[in-house]
């Protein structure tokens, strides 16, 4: 069943290590079909050279596995979490990338500092606080990670169309978009915007921020009403 489903979340996970986000078997991206309430996602610890996209597992949003002999990705209840957090969104990817992970590791947002960065987000890459002894050891890590995500973006009242991607503290990104293909792109747009902001700490170690008209022009030209980049109906926007 879903066969186009699990199509599109099949591509999206070879797109990973195509664009150089994945080491080893380190990420996966998963694609949602609303209407069913089910999720496909990569399985666990299968090779890129060898996945296929009947090897998608499906998922419901209760965590049932409806269909797939292979066990699903062990980050599967983090990304049932954002999917059931976040509505509007119909695609998680998570990589280990390294320049995105260095500010996860280190507990840094990616300050936003250029052009590149404000054509994705309203502002810095959000990370998260540290997860809890008890959250990491209770039993339910992978969904406990999904709850700090949301518990940042509820805090901080985030709209997810408006940051796209999380760092989750000494991990990793996780980012989201309309459809798996959005959220994979988002990944790339991360990694790359982490590592421009890293070359500019290294250049200028005290750079502020993006000015905030410069920022303006370049997320509202995307998103939001009065969007006018790309072509009419060309995914001008990310959710
Ligand atoms: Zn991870």
């Amino acid at each position: 069943m879903l066969e186009s489903l699990k199509q599109e979340a099949y591509e999206a996970n070879l797109a990973l290590p195509k664009h150089g986000l994945i080491n080893l078997t380190f990420g996966n991206a998963s694609a949602i079909d609303r209407a069913k309430g089910i999720f496909a996602i990569k399985p666990s610890g299968v090779a890129y050279v060898d996945l296929k996209p009947a090897d998608m597992v499906l998922i419901d949003l209760e965590g049932k596995q409806v269909e797939g002999s292979l066990r699903p990705s062990s980050d599967t209840p983090t990304h049932r979490r954002l999917f059931l957090a976040f509505p509007e969104i119909g695609g998680v990817v998570h990589t280990h990338s390294s320049h995105a992970t260095a500010f996860a590791q280190a507990g840094r947002e990616i300050p936003i500092f250029g052009t590149t960065h404000a054509d994705y987000f309203a502002g810095n890459v959000p990370v998260t606080r540290k997860m809890t002894p008890a959250e990491i050891g209770g039993g339910a890590y992978e969904w406990e990670t999904g709850n700090v995500i949301v518990e940042l973006f509820t805090q901080r009242a985030f709209d997810p169309s408006d940051y796209p991607a999380v760092l989750v503290n000494r991990h990793a990104p996780f980012t989201w978009g309309k459809n798996v293909a959005k959220a994979v792109e988002v990944a790339v747009a991360t990694e790359c915007i982490a590592h421009m902001a890293l070359m500019s700490l290294q250049l200028e170690p005290k750079l502020p921020t993006i000015e905030a008209e410069l920022l303006n022009k370049h997320f509202k030209r995307k998103h939001g009403p009065g969007a006018y980049y790309g072509q009419p109906d060309s995914g001008k926007s990310i959710s």
